[in-house]
């Protein structure tokens, strides 16, 4: 080594190690959801492995996160989902994974993709679809204010920044396609992207996907996102009303369907209803995310939180049903209330709840 050393020079040997090291290992970097409140956040951390073994069991200080006390702080986590890390590239992975108690048994209390497993396990039968448009807002960490907003004062009404084109509307879209391509090469299910109608608020889509696979993609998605941010310097923000006043909020609209909607009308109209039913709009409601009431309105292409409804294009409606699906007489329906900080494993468990016991 020594004799290397001296034969290559400092420089090129260096170099050759560095090679060396890419070739014997990878980094898997683990993901999971924390316990924030009011709204989970995601985390991660980097394990470097040896070519050739499995990204295994891990943990971390759950103190430090909202899901432990400092004198029990351990939390475990489970690998579950796992994709290629567009940003570091290569043999890099991204790994999902479930927390769970030290008994490795129990799921943590804020592990919500259990409940999305468990509503799969039992509704999966149907085959349910999930299209999940996340909106978000790009905060220019200089002024707080969303990207596009000048610093003193507000920039024109809304009304030419929805799919707009310029510089004067458009704010952000070098970051926009950055994150689409690293959504692409890590194989999510990303179906499209669009500016948004306040401006500085944008738009992707994922799915159709599984009732845990949407959550999957769409949190790696927004952890990407973020990622994403950083390289921009810009501060993303899923907040449903980041700007009070005349200014659309962020939602995350829910496409669904079961086989039965996808063939007829009939399962279509039962979903609705069932999603009407006594008592079932407010529990939907609790775990569409924080600050529902802020953003449902009325206003702003929202029905009220307080008033549940449903009807073909009808975009101030709780529920629309898309004008191509009462031509053909099937396909699925918009869930418009979730918000654009729900958790989507919540989100995807109480529409495969619900509408699953309805159509069984
Ligand atoms: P909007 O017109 O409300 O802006 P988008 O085009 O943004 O709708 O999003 C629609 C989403 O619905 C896409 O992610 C798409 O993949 C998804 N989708 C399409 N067909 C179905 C279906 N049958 N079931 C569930 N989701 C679907
Ligand atoms: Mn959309
Ligand atoms: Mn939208
Ligand atoms: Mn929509």
């Amino acid at each position: 080594m020594k004799l290397m050393r001296e034969r290559l020079g400092e420089n090129l040997f260096l170099a050759l190690l560095k090679i060396m090291e890419n070739i014997v290992t990878y980094r898997a970097e683990y993901l999971w959801i924390d316990g924030t409140e009011p709204t989970a956040e995601i985390r991660s951390k980097t394990k470097i492995l040896a070519d050739g073994d499995e990204p295994g069991i891990w943990g971390y200080d759950g103190s430090s996160t909202n899901q432990a006390t400092g004198d029990n702080s351990d939390v475990v986590l489970k690998p579950v989902f796992q994709c290629p890390d567009p940003i570091r590239g290569g043999d890099n992975i991204l790994v999902m994974c479930e927390t769970f108690l030290t008994d490795q048994e129990t799921p943590h209390p804020t592990n919500t993709r259990a409940l999305a497993r468990a509503a799969e396990e039992k509704y999966g039968d149907q085959d349910p679809w999930f299209g999940l448009e996340q909106e978000y807002t790009m905060i220019d960490p200089g002024t707080g204010w969303p990207a596009g907003f000048p610093p003193n004062g507000f920039p024109a009404p809304q009304g030419p920044y929805y799919c707009g084109v310029g510089a004067l509307k458009i704010h952000g879209r070098a970051a926009v396609e950055r994150h689409t391509t690293l959504c692409i090469d890590a194989g999510l299910k990303i179906s499209g992207t669009n500016a948004e109608v306040m401006p500085g608020q944008w738009e992707f889509q994922i799915g159709p996907a599984g009732t845990v696979e949407v959550g999957d993609h769409l949190w790696i998605a927004r952890y990407l996102l973020y990622r994403v941010g950083e390289e921009h310097n810009v501060e993303i923000s899923i907040e449903a009303k980041p700007m009070k006043g005349d200014w659309n909020g962020a939602g995350m609209h829910t496409n669904f369907s079961t086989q039965a909607m996808r063939e007829g009308f009939d399962a279509i109209t039962a979903a609705c209803e069932s999603l009407g039913a006594p008592g079932v709009p407010e529990k939907h409601l609790a775990g569409y995310g924080v600050g529902i009431e802020d953003r449902l309105t009325g206003e702003h292409e929202t029905q009220r939180y307080d008033q549940f409804s449903y009807g073909v294009s009808d975009r101030g409606a709780s529920i629309r049903i898309p004008w191509q699906v009462s031509q053909d007489q099937k396909g699925y329906i918009e869930d418009r209330r979730p918000n654009a900080n729900a958790d989507p494993y919540v989100v995807a468990a109480l529409m495969t709840e619900t509408v699953g016991a309805a159509l069984a």
